[in-house]
């Protein structure tokens, strides 16, 4: 009565040949960005390290102090979590003494969610909890309806969403973009208080264009760097070109990101991922409504299943001869 494997592996294969019958799913390409989509230039060349936008992000969004030094006096959070959703951090080498140099140099790096054009979360999510605007992109989640699986969590190709551990009701924690600000007229309170216009707010397609503009600016010359929002009130500044490394980090990423980055140090030594141009979205789903949509699990499986069923009724049938 009992199965063994080639006995499986049988029905199995009887269920594969089922599946030559089925029908071949086509991939599914990446997602395009909505026209009028929102997001963030983070020019890490002129982020100076002074912590403003982790100070905002965290006031805006009411999210509590993390403490990392035993005097718990300042709110000193040295990654993103339940508690913060954005940070910045500093890439070191060598003695350290210049700035943006990949050599006896630092850097700043900005930590949040980049709000992907086709965000593995959003694709992941089994009750929609996390969720992708059609008009401005942004991404979205509500606590009510998250029922805390974490599928989101282990999704995200730059770790970005994190689980409240340590609370009673916990949530998942991660930036969206101050869209609770929008109906104000306000906008992310990261670039708001940017005193440099390190993290610039608007279109995103303005701030592709700010960012080709930047990057073909002869290194040295002087330009001016506009501040808080692209095509707000007017808080440009003169300022020095850097050296910037020839990618604009969020471009071509998992099908784009609408933070874009800028950087005069190699993205993969401040701690950003390589990753390929497909979405991992397009990729699991692709695979997803193969495995379904041609019936592959459930042909084998059933393969596998008839195999026993008919085992059954044979060993019965010998057992009454
Ligand atoms: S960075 Fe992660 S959390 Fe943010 S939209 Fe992309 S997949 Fe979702
Ligand atoms: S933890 Fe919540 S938001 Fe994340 S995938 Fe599960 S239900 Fe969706
Ligand atoms: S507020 Fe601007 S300059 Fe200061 S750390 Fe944040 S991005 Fe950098």
């Amino acid at each position: 009565m009992s199965m063994n494997r080639r006995g499986f592996l049988k029905g199995a294969l009887a269920g594969g040949t089922l599946l030559a019958t089925a029908q071949p799913v086509a991939a599914r390409d990446n997602k395009t960005m909505p026209p009028e989509a929102l997001g963030l230039l983070y020019d890490a060349t002129l982020c100076i390290g002074c912590k403003a936008c982790v100070a905002a992000c965290k006031e805006s969004n009411g999210m509590p102090p993390e403490f990392s030094t035993p005097e718990q006096y300042w709110d000193t959070p040295l990654d993103i979590s339940g508690k913060t959703l954005n940070v910045i951090k500093m890439y070191k080498s060598g003695n350290g003494e210049n700035k943006d140099s990949e050599k006896d140099g630092y850097a700043f790096m900005k930590v949040s969610c980049l709000h992907c054009v086709d965000p593995s979360c959003v694709s992941a999510c089994p009750v929609s909890a996390m969720t992708k605007n059609p008009s401005n992109g942004i991404v979205g989640y509500d606590k009510d309806i998250c029922i805390g699986c974490r599928y989101c969590v282990a999704a995200c190709p730059f770790g970005v969403p994190r689980f409240q551990y340590d609370t009673p009701f916990p949530q998942i924690s991660k930036c969206q973009l101050c869209r609770h600000r929008m109906k104000d007229g306000k906008y992310a309170a990261c670039a708001e208080v940017c005193p440099t216009g390190a993290t610039l707010f608007g279109k995103v397609s303005e701030l592709h264009a700010e960012a080709q503009r930047r990057m073909a600016l002869k290194p040295g010359s002087t330009t001016v760097y506009p501040r808080g929002k692209l095509g707000g009130v007017d808080q440009s500044y003169e300022g020095r070109v850097a050296q910037y490394v020839p990618h604009i980090y969020g471009e071509k990423e998992v099908g784009g990101t609408q933070m874009i980055k800028l950087s005069a140090v190699p993205f993969e030594k401040v701690g950003m991922p390589k990753l390929p141009e497909r979405s991992y979205a397009a990729t699991s789903e692709t695979m997803q409504h193969t495995l379904y949509g041609g019936l592959v699990l459930p042909l084998l499986f059933l393969g596998g299943l008839s195999y026993i069923a008919k085992r059954n009724v044979k060993d019965d049938e010998n057992e009454n001869d």
